[in-house]
């Protein structure tokens, strides 16, 4: 088992599938895009993501989550799903959406049940906007698609102030009558995405305004949720906060990311990062490698939030973008 110094369990494993995306999030995607993307020889292969699963599957990790970039534009994406479905593990997917339709006999047949599916705004002018692609009926669409096969659907939507805050009460009508469970995601800071605390709707101000029009039931949360749940009775869907920033969940944090070129990170916000790819390749063993990265998980948000007057100064956090980490 992995188990940090604070005696929290790790049994939840995140993959980032490549570092590009074909949409560009305003939020998400660094400013001064890097040119291309790590090199393919840098990126881990599919068997390579197989083989390196395997050992954490072993380790105990009993979830793992395939994320990006855009996981869904990895022209192996439909082997590497396949492959790590014979493990013993729930196999889950965060994706924009766009492309699903093309993957979901795919999905179906590597036992995914549940998909994350972001999406940041129910208006295609401002969909555009936030993600500058045209392709807000798509992603609807392939919501449905999702619902109508079966398929258990987080929508993942950040909440930008002055932008999509608008937008939270018609997030939450749509759960009357469909069957989906709305995130509402605190904006983070991220290498390149001049992220500014003003921009930040917390999780207190989501839900005052909620309750103010709606009967809000509270839901109970799961251990390691890192979402706070409700719901509004008589709705066929339910809804949730992340407040990562007003709120933070590490508690009981089970989470650890592996980046597309091989990088283990303990936490979202770690700076310090442990490289298995090269060990891999070297023949070496990462067992150890990868329990001392465990060990040396800090208690909370990477020990890299500093607040002054309880402004955060995002200027201090060591980190990559959040398209390079997998969010
Ligand atoms: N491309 C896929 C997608 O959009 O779902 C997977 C990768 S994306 C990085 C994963 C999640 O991170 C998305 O729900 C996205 O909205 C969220 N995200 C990205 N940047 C963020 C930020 N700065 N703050 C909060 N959430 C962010
Ligand atoms: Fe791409 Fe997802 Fe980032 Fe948007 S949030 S730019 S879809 S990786």
């Amino acid at each position: 088992m992995l188990i940090d110094s604070f005696g929290r369990v790790h049994d939840y494993l995140r993959i980032s599938l490549l570092d590009r995306c074909n949409f560009r999030c305003t939020y998400c995607m660094p400013h001064d895009l890097p040119k291309g993307s790590f090199a393919y020889a840098k990126r881990m292969s599919a068997e390579e993501i197989d083989f390196i699963s395997s050992v954490f599957v072993n380790l105990g990790i009993k979830k793992i989550r395939l994320t990006g970039g855009e996981p869904l534009i990895r022209k192996d994406v439909d082997a590497i799903l396949l492959s790590l479905s014979k493990y013993p593990i729930e196999l889950a997917l965060t994706t924009n959406g766009s492309l699903l339709h093309k993957h979901i006999d795919i999905l179906k047949q590597a036992g995914i049940k549940s998909v994350n599916v972001s999406l940041d705004s129910l208006d295609p002018e401002k969909f555009y906007a936030i993600t500058k692609r045209n392709e807000f009926h798509k992603v609807l669409a392939n919501i449905h698609l999702l619902l109508h096969e079966g398929f258990k659907v987080k929508l993942n939507a950040v909440v930008l102030a002055n932008e999509n805050e608008n937008e939270i009460l018609n997030f939450v009508q749509l759960t009357r009558d469909w069957p989906l469970h709305v995130r509402f995601i605190e904006f983070m800071p991220f290498d390149g995405n001049s992220w500014n605390q003003n921009q930040v709707v917390s999780h207190k101000k989501i839900v005052d305004l909620i309750q103010h029009h709606y009967e809000v039931n509270k839901i109970e949360d799961a251990v390691h949720d890192t979402a706070k749940k409700y719901k509004v009775p008589g709705y066929e869907g339910s809804f949730a906060v992340i407040s990562t920033i007003s709120e933070p969940f590490c508690g009981d944090c089970n989470r650890l990311r592996l980046t597309s070129d091989g990088k283990l990170k303990n936490c979202l916000f770690s700076k310090e990062e442990v490289d298995l790819l090269s060990p891999l390749r070297k023949g070496e063993d990462i067992i150890p490698l990868i329990e001392s990265c465990v060990i040396a998980k800090k208690a909370e948000r990477g020990g890299q939030f500093n607040f002054e007057n309880k402004i955060l100064q995002p200027q201090t956090i060591k980190n990559r973008s959040m398209i390079a980490i997998g969010g």
